[in-house]
């Protein structure tokens, strides 16, 4: 009898506690994983960025969920389709997966609000800096958004993380000049040179 009482509603304790620890690596593609020679799609022009296998295989020990935020308006400009974008995107996973290093899932955007054909052609809300992806991953995944990192190297990623509460963003740049941040908020913004810089915890 006496038991039963020091434990009171295990169940919704549970779930807060699983998903409160549930931490996510947001990673940029273009600039982040391989290098942006622009709209890149095909496997002779994908060349991985210093120190990226390394960081997804750490996250991966580490327990972050991997999720890859992608603009591709490339498919809505016509460049190459959806279908090949996907075709790629398998196949990157798949060489990622070789060294060890697991993505746990990418979302693109393939519109463009001005220069994209057809259906392609709207003011969506899942381009960045839009944080629409990032709003998609949290419903997908109950992710605990105050857990989250994000890597990005332009200032659209910045903004996305920013809009979405990612509340420490890395922003990789081999620019020289500094860069200033006005938003207003609790987010950390970390100017680095290569990816080796990152520390997980
Ligand atoms: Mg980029
Ligand atoms: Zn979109």
């Amino acid at each position: 009898m006496p038991n039963k009482a020091v434990k009171p509603h295990p169940e919704p304790n549970k779930k807060l506690t699983a998903k409160s620890m549930q931490k996510t690596l947001f990673l940029d593609r273009d600039g982040v994983i391989n290098v942006n020679h622009g709209y890149v799609h095909k496997k002779e022009d994908f060349i991985l960025i210093d120190g990226i296998v390394e960081l997804i295989r750490h996250a991966n020990q580490l327990g972050y969920l991997v999720i890859v935020v992608t603009n591709q308006s490339g498919i809505g400009r016509g460049l190459y389709t959806e279908q090949q974008f996907l075709d790629f995107n398998d196949w990157m996973l798949d060489s990622l997966l070789q060294q060890e290093a697991r993505v746990d899932k990418v979302y693109y955007c393939p519109h463009h609000p001005s220069e994209a054909l057809g259906n392609y052609a709207k003011n969506c809300e899942c381009r960045k800096p839009k944080p629409g992806m990032a709003l998609n991953a949290i419903n997908d995944f109950g992710l605990d958004i105050s857990a989250a990192i994000m890597v990005g190297d332009s200032a659209s990623d910045v903004e996305f993380a920013v809009k979405a509460n990612i509340p420490e963003i890395y922003w990789l740049s081999s620019q020289h000049e500094a860069f200033i941040i006005n938003y207003h908020c609790a987010t950390t913004v970390t100017k680095i040179n290569n990816l080796r810089e990152i520390h997980l915890n």
